[in-house]
């Protein structure tokens, strides 16, 4: 480890549509940003195809190609995108505070703009880490395509899991939905749409004994969690639709989040209970979770920041 820790200003973990576009409004208020790209640079939109719902691409884009075109446009104003981890920090006291990139490197920040995402849950079992990627995804609007007129199983019951088995039912030939309890969490209009889609089946109070299959997806072996009954069914695509966590476990210590590890943010603000910390993007939203929104707050960040920053050196010179 280096002795002198860097100076930072404006430290911006994570880089998804958050963080870049918090990165392009530090930029041009001159706050000089660093952004960690953290471990998937770009973020989620990285793994998916395309996106029609950011305003301003009227054809659609590509999610890998969307974030590239952040990343450059907050490279062009100024913004130092590094590769690398923030893997701790110290929020004690005030800034700047101390944090550690890849257990090595140390930054001292004056402000920090957390926007580290939220990544998909899995169920946890071995088989679905075992072939991961050979027929296991948890993203049914990126890999649905490589299913097409095939048997395919998404377990959920909330909204995405209702949404992604209506996406995968267009493309597939049958869609087995595989819900824990007697009933959904999803709206009841996503629940009418999936039972009133005739190639899905629902197996409720079912679970995920086991994925079959050595090198990829072969079926799913299936418990009845009421009758005991397992029963398998042959599968070439099995989709985890069970939510998303929030990318905050190393904040945890001296940020207020929800019980689930969302961050709180002060109303009509990206500012957390430390000063000088902001967040912005999924790490702090379970609502609205879109990129245009994640954007939004980016740039709310950036502004609190600069401001945060503004009146610091305005009370310091007096
Ligand atoms: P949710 O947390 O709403 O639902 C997760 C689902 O996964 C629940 O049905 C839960 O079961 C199930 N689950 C969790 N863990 C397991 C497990 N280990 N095994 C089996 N099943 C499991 O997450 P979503 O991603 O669906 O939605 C998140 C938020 O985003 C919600 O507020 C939702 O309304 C919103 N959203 C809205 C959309 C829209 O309006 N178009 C689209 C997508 C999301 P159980 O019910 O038994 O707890």
């Amino acid at each position: 480890m280096s002795n002198t820790p860097e100076k930072i200003e404006c430290l911006i973990v994570g880089s998804g549509p958050a963080g870049y576009t918090a990165a392009i409004y530090a930029a041009r208020a001159d706050i000089k940003p660093v952004v960690y790209a953290g471990m998937q640079p770009g973020g989620q939109l990285t793994i998916t195809t395309d996106v029609e719902n950011y305003p301003g691409y009227p054809e659609g884009i590509m999610g890998p190609e969307m974030m590239e075109n952040f990343r450059k446009q907050a490279e062009r104003l100024g913004t130092e995108v590094r590769y690398g981890m923030v893997t701790k920090v110290d929020f004690t006291g005030k800034p700047p505070y101390k944090i550690q990139v890849d257990e090595k490197h140390e930054i001292l920040a004056e402000t920090v703009i957390i926007s580290t995402g939220a990544s998909a849950k899995w169920l946890g079992i071995p088989s679905e880490e075992k072939l991961n990627g050979r027929g296991v995804s948890a993203c049914a609007v990126c890999d649905g395509f490589f299913f097409k007129g095939k048997d395919v199983a998404i377990v959920g019951a909330g909204d995405t899991a209702c949404e992604e088995a209506s996406y995968l039912a267009k493309i597939c030939s049958k869609v087995y939905m595989i819900v824990r309890r007697g009933e959904f969490r999803a709206s009841k209009a996503m629940q009418h749409r999936v039972q009133n889609t005739p190639n899905i089946e629902i197996l409720f109070n079912s679970e995920t004994d086991e994925i079959l299959g050595e090198n990829k997806v072969e079926g799913v072996r299936v418990k009845n969690n009421k009758s005991g009954e397992t029963r398998e069914i042959a599968i070439q695509g099995f989709f985890v639709a069970i939510g998303h966590q929030p990318n905050t476990e190393i904040f945890k210590e001296y940020i207020t989040m929800d019980e689930t590890g969302y961050i709180i943010t002060q109303p009509d603000s990206s500012r957390t209970n430390v000063e000088g910390v902001f967040a912005c993007g999924d790490a702090q939203d379970k609502v609205y979770r879109q990129a245009v929104t994640a954007a939004g707050t980016g740039c709310m960040a950036a502004l609190d920041a600069e401001r945060y920053l503004s009146a610091k050196h305005a009370a310091g010179s007096h």
